[in-house]
């Protein structure tokens, strides 16, 4: 094992820009011993950072890939959206995402970070 440092139960990736990418488009994400990286859920944070934990099938190590917080570009385009009326996607999943309300927020389930308030 080169790649990924130990971080209790899971590890962390070197490559955890290029595999976020990946993920926002819903592309297959490699894993760096072979096979895949399947995503098992997103945790969030209270700093409205989110946390992905991603197991990879051939080896079943997991790997824990830090999500980071809307940015005020992102939040902006949101906003637009919400101000003429449309439905708001998430600004950063290709897949075009929709965002769902949870209490206050709005929240894209794939990548499970808030981009507004309702
Ligand atoms: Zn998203």
């Amino acid at each position: 094992m080169t790649e990924g440092e130990h971080l209790g139960d899971a590890f962390r990736l070197d490559r955890e820009k290029q595999l976020l990418k990946q993920y926002y488009a819903g592309q297959q994400m490699e894993s760096p011993n072979g096979g895949f990286l399947i995503c098992l859920g997103i945790r969030q944070e209270e700093t409205g950072d989110a946390v992905g934990i991603f197991e990879c099938n051939a080896s079943w190590l997991r790997y824990e890939v830090a999500i980071r917080k809307a940015t005020r570009t992102e939040r902006k385009k949101v906003r637009d959206a919400l101000t003429s009326g449309e439905e708001p996607a998430c600004p950063r999943c290709v897949m075009s995402a929709r965002l769902v309300r949870a209490g206050k927020s709005l929240v894209c389930n794939h990548c499970g970070i808030a981009y507004g308030k309702v």
